[in-house]
Parts: structure tokens; C-alpha cells; sequence
């Protein structure tokens, strides 16, 4: 069983299990699921925790309603509901003996490769000291371009980042279902989705439930993610008690499972980016050379989109425009504009200074099979 298996966990929490729609905090629940993380670390497993419920709680301190609430309001309320949601944490678990610790995440440390290194020997060296990070987006600080926005996507960005071979985004539905369950009573749960094609993003805009934040697309898009560093993700219902036990002993969920297993760490990374800034259309022979494992040149650019620097990820397109690679490029958007369907040996004399002569150098690229 893949939870059973795993050595490091991720776990999400979403807001709706920590506080009901009274705005009571389901203490007993929380009580109970120390319990299960006391059980999981009893088989020696890494453990991390993205928790959500910084802004419920600062609305709940402030009596304020969180359908209302403007970004600046609340990015305040947030910072007063991130220690509140810390406070409720500590105190529930203290009773277990589980030391925790607080890491708050803004996108661009998952998304620039050295600020994920150094979140990455955070994680390992909290492990070592036996202690849990609960992480949460550090939504005081960002601004709406520069979000996650949820922490579906978060928690598998995390889990890539660590290196997890699970993770389990606790929602308040069992998982995603055959047909809508509330229409038709013949809907069955899926138990397990290798492939996310039309079919399983068709049947993920379904409303089948209240889903936090981010909704049934955001598990969808975190499931990606993880299909690409590795890592098995499930879509489990956390309203229940024991909802880690439930897991492990009846298996009541939707696990998606990962494509890709060979790839090293920097290039798992490479194909997981929450947020490519743009994007390269190539040509037929771009596209053989690419999947003969060269690197993209110039001459087989025939368009890009997007505003880009430098180092940023950027995706490949072929002329069917489909997403065909993913990429760090080696130029800026502007400059690929000057030099698309060029030879490399007139780069130089086109942009006017010496550079590269590959767009995105086949070290820095990925293909998506
Ligand atoms: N970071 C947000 C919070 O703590 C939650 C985002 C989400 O629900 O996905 O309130």
C-alpha cells in the first residue's frame, strides 16, 4: 500500500476540517488526527504537515466573514490567524509528545532552484530533529501575482521539494467519483487514476461538494505535479475521525499514481514549476532533434509567448500546440524574439554581445512522455 510504503509523507489539511461552517474548531477531530500522526510516526516515517485555516481563524478571531474580506485586509488577517492556527496546533499536540515547527512559504522559494535547495535540507534537518513542519503559504506577505493561492498545489510543490512518495491532500469528499454522487447513485469511486486525460479533468469540474478554496481543479493540478516528481497522491475525506487510520486500513480514496520515477531531483523540480512564465513553439525538425535528446536551438523557434528572463521555466509547445517539454531557457522572452528561426552562429552579431548558443540546453530540459 503506497501510504505504507512511503518514507516521507506530506499531509494536507484543508481550512474545513480544522473549523466548521459555525465557526466552532473541530478540537476533537484534531485531537484525534495528533493521533494518527503519532501512529505514523511510530513506523518511522518523515512527516510534514501543510495546514490551511490562517485566514478562517483571523476571520473567527476578528468576527469578520471570509466571502467579504479584500487581499490587503487579508494578508492582516491572515498574519493574526497564522498564530492562532499555530496556538491550536501546538496545544492539541502537545499532548501527544509531537514536537512541530512553523515553515511559511512564498512561491518564489519553491520556484527559484537554489531557495528550494535550501527549503529542502530545512525539511531534512527538522526530520533529523524529530520535529514536524506545518506549512502554510505565507499569504501576509504575498500578493495576488505572486500566490499560490492554494494549498493543493503548495503541498505537492512541497512534497516534490522533499522528496515525499506520498501525499495526501485531505479534503471533504472521499474522492473523485465515477459520476456525480449527489446526481446519480450509481457513482462509484475511483480508486486509482494513472493517466489525468479529458475524462478525469472532465469529471473533476463536477460539483460534488464544497472544496475549499481551491476546489476539485487545484487536487487536479497538484495531482500533475506529483505524477511528475514521483510522487502517489490521494484525494481522501478528512472529515472523518482517524482519517490516516482509515487510509491504511481500508484504503477509501483516489490515489493518482506517478509517471515519472528516473528523473534526477533538479529536473523533477524542472517539470514540476508551479508557474512557467511563458512559452516557445517549435517547428517539426526542433521537435525530432528535441526527441533525440538535443537541445533546442533558435533555428527551430517559430514563435514565443509570454514576458521571460532569463533562467525562468518556460514551456515547449510543438506547432500543434500542445505542451511538449518544460524548460529553464537560456534567453530572455525579447531576446528569443530577435533570434527565432535564426542560426547560431548569427546570435551574436544579432542580440550585439556573446551568449549561448542553445535556447533551453538539454541538461536544463524535460520531456513530457
Ligand atoms: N493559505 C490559506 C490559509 O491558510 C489557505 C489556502 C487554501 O485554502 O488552499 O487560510
Amino acid at each position: 500500500m503506497y501510504l505504507k510504503d512511503s518514507k516521507t509523507v506530506v499531509i494536507k489539511i484543508g481550512s474545513s476540517l480544522l473549523i466548521n461552517d459555525k465557526k466552532i474548531i473541530r478540537e476533537k477531530w484534531l485531537k484525534d488526527f495528533a493521533k494518527d500522526i503519532e501512529h505514523l510516526k511510530k513506523l518511522k516515517k518523515n512527516i510534514i504537515l501543510v495546514s490551511s485555516g490562517a485566514i478562517a481563524l483571523g476571520c473567527k478571531k476578528l468576527k469578520l466573514s471570509k466571502k467579504k474580506l479584500k487581499l490587503d485586509k487579508s494578508q492582516a488577517v491572515a498574519s493574526i490567524g497564522q498564530i492562532e492556527l499555530m496556538n491550536l496546533f501546538k496545544k492539541t499536540f502537545n499532548k501527544s509528545k509531537i514536537n512541530l515547527s512553523q515553515i511559511l512559504l512564498t512561491l518564489e522559494d519553491t520556484e527559484k532552484r537554489r531557495r528550494a535547495i535550501n527549503a529542502k535540507r530545512t525539511f531534512e534537518n527538522l526530520f533529523e530533529l524529530g520535529f514536524i513542519p506545518i506549512v502554510n503559504e505565507n499569504d501576509s506577505i504575498a500578493t495576488s501575482e505572486i500566490k499560490y493561492g492554494d494549498n493543493d498545489r503548495l503541498a505537492s510543490r512541497v512534497a516534490q521539494i522533499s522528496s515525499a512518495d506520498c501525499l495526501i491532500l485531505l479534503s471533504d469528499v472521499n474522492g473523485l467519483y465515477s459520476k456525480d454522487p449527489k446526481l446519480d447513485n450509481k457513482a462509484k469511486l475511483i480508486r486509482e487514476i494513472k493517466n489525468i486525460d479529458q475524462n478525469v479533468e472532465n469529471l473533476a469540474s463536477q460539483k460534488t461538494g464544497e472544496f475549499g478554496s481551491g476546489g476539485m481543479k487545484t487536487k487536479i493540478d497538484a495531482a500533475k505535479i506529483c505524477q511528475f516528481s514521483g510522487c502517489h497522491m490521494a484525494i481522501a475525506n478528512g472529515l472523518i475521525n482517524r482519517p490516516i487510520q482509515k487510509i491504511l486500513m481500508k484504503n477509501i480514496c483516489t490515489w493518482f499514481l506517478p509517471k515519472i520515477s528516473k528523473l534526477d531531483a533538479r529536473k523533477k523540480w524542472i517539470i514540476s514549476s508551479i508557474s512557467p512564465k511563458g512559452k516557445i513553439i517549435i517547428d517539426e525538425g526542433a521537435l525530432s532533434a528535441l526527441n533525440n535528446g538535443k537541445s533546442l536551438l533558435a533555428a527551430g523557434i517559430k514563435d514565443v509567448q509570454g514576458s521571460f528572463n532569463k533562467g525562468d521555466h518556460i514551456k515547449i509547445l510543438n506547432n500543434k500546440m500542445t505542451e511538449f517539454a518544460r524548460g529553464l531557457s537560456s534567453f530572455s522572452s525579447d531576446e528569443i524574439l530577435k533570434i527565432k528561426g535564426k542560426h547560431s552562429n548569427k546570435i551574436n552579431d544579432i542580440l550585439g554581445y556573446v551568449s549561448k548558443s542553445e535556447v533551453i540546453h538539454k541538461d536544463d530540459m524535460v520531456l513530457i512522455k
